[in-house]
């Protein structure tokens, strides 16, 4: 016979159930039908690649989609065949279009076939990779280890992959921010501290964000001028900080670009990290799509003192053609990023053994706690093609925008505005009047028509027509009908009076 403590506690625990057991888990009942319309989803998805060619580059979104995409909240699910029917009339169709060969606008990655699959399943997966111990970040870890070494950083290099190189900018600045003013700045902030930063005239716009969210201010940051082939001018860059230092303001970070966003300059990196090491600046670089030239051992040589950053922000999104979104931050010392990021306590959950083990965890590294399994589509890209295979297709777009700089300089009605240092270029049509906004409803045309998709920049005080070549899908024949397709439309403008679609995208 039990003792009574016993069996007080066990009526105390017994618990009859009140609700039928009705399934709340959100798996199928239909295992079988779902297995289906997953792999009709799938097949849907590289249907629409295999044949991306024959599509429109890009479509606006129609009037009753937009209405579709404002209906609320469904209070009852509407099951997955009509979610991918769905997906296929209302969304598929109307996507930004950078996954095509003529798709040249801003700088957008095409994304592969092999990263699409490494997506599906690390979603499969839903693995977190904040922390603890497993496989998950072993795959991230070895890609950051395979980035540090192709950039030539030590092996003890650490990093994050991040949403993009705003992100990692970011973090490049709050570890120097932390470098600079050690512990204290966590606590107390910024204080009474002047700290100044360096970059050039044609840094990307998310540096100055990066200051501003850093609590540095966009005012601490010296927006150096640059030289004809628009990189950061050296002597400029000097004369600033001794500038700086002689007002008693406090010179930390100096950020350079390889691979402007405007025209793909790379600064002069060795240049960049004799002058951090004298000045004892924390040398950021901002490689975002330009530092995987690093993949072609034609371009190696442009990036040239690379391996001296002390952080380096880049994207496997763009040049690296990783499905978005997938950025990259490296620290040449981790214990930097540990500094800055982690919490006071951090030491406290490092266990040997067990799931609570793998220390150091990527949340005491970054800003985030929860972190999704953007490694595997890296992994899956990198692996399945491998690093001379990607070299190839970015060393090609170099090429193909020289074909492109040498038919615009063979077309009379054609000027180019800047040099093309990697796989950009800007040009236009020479119009007698109203240039600008003639050449912006120009492109705006190509991109309604669908043909082709540059972007506008302005270069020199006048607006640019601007071809970034990133998509591994382009060809010499895309790059044709580019120029076809200007000439054409030029010389419908240069006939027109009117001219209506300014300013479309500047
Ligand atoms: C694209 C770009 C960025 C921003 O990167 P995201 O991945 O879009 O956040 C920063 N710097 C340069 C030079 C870029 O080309």
């Amino acid at each position: 016979m039990p003792d009574q403590t016993e069996t007080a506690r066990a009526s105390e625990f017994a618990w009859t159930p009140s609700l039928p057991d009705a399934p709340t888990d959100l798996d199928p009942e239909d295992w079988d039908g779902f297995r289906a319309a997953a792999h009709r989803a799938l097949d849907g998805i590289l249907d629409h690649l295999e044949t991306l060619r024959d599509q429109p580059v890009w479509q606006p979104t129609p009037a009753p989609v937009r209405a579709a995409l404002t209906a609320p909240l469904p209070e009852e699910g509407e099951g997955i065949d009509a979610v991918l029917d769905q997906f296929d009339r209302l969304i598929r169709p109307y996507a930004t279009g950078n996954p095509h060969p003529r798709f040249m606008g801003w700088v957008h990655g095409g994304g592969t076939v092999a990263g699409l699959v490494g997506e599906m399943l690390a979603a499969g997966l839903n693995a977190n990779l904040g922390g603890r111990d497993h496989a998950p970040i072993l795959v991230e870890r070895q890609v950051v280890a395979w980035m540090a070494a192709l950039f030539g950083l030590p092996e003890q290099t650490g990093g994050l992959l991040v949403t993009g190189t705003s992100i990692a900018n970011l973090i490049g600045v709050l570890i120097a921010r932390r470098a600079a003013l050690g512990e204290a700045v966590r606590r107390r902030g910024l204080g009474t501290a002047r700290l100044v930063a360096y970059t050039s005239a044609a840094a990307h716009g998310c540096i100055p964000r990066a200051m501003d969210m850093a609590g540095l201010g966009t005012d601490a940051l010296r927006l150096v001028p640059t030289d004809l082939a628009g990189r950061i001018s050296l002597p400029a860059l000097r004369a600033a900080i001794a500038a700086d230092r002689a007002s008693g303001a406090a010179p930390f970070l100096l950020v350079g670009t390889a691979g402007t966003v405007d025209i793909g300059a790379i600064d002069d990196l060795a240049g960049l990290a004799a002058i951090a090491r004298r000045e004892r600046l924390w040398l950021h670089i901002d490689g975002a799509f330009g530092a995987l030239a690093a993949f072609a051992p034609s371009l190696r040589g442009k990036l040239e003192g690379i391996e001296a950053a002390d952080s380096l922000a880049f994207d496997f999104h763009k040049w690296g053609q990783v499905p978005y979104d997938a950025g990259c931050i490296l620290v040449r010392d981790p214990r930097h990023a540990e500094a800055a990021f982690a919490a006071p306590a951090a030491y406290l959950r490092r266990e040997e053994r067990g799931l609570a083990g793998g220390a150091p965890w990527p949340c005491d590294l970054g800003p985030d706690l929860s972190r999704g399994f953007r490694a595997l589509k890296v992994w899956f890209t990198l692996k399945t093609y491998g690093a001379a295979q990607l070299g190839r297709a970015i060393a090609h777009s170099c090429a193909l925008a020289q074909e492109l700089a040498v038919r615009v300089d063979a077309e009379p009605e054609l000027d180019l505005l800047a040099p093309v240092a990697l796989n950009i270029v800007c040009f236009r049509y020479r119009f007698e009047t109203d240039a600008d906004a003639r050449n912006a409803a120009l492109v705006a045309d190509l991109q309604e028509e669908g043909i082709a998709a540059p972007s506008t920049t302005t270069i020199g005080g006048v607006l640019a027509i601007r071809a970034a070549i990133v998509n591994h899908r382009t060809r010499g024949a895309d790059i044709a009908a580019l120029v076809d397709a200007v000439l054409a439309a030029g010389r419908r403008y240069r006939d027109a009076s009117v001219v209506s679609a300014w300013p479309r995208s500047a």
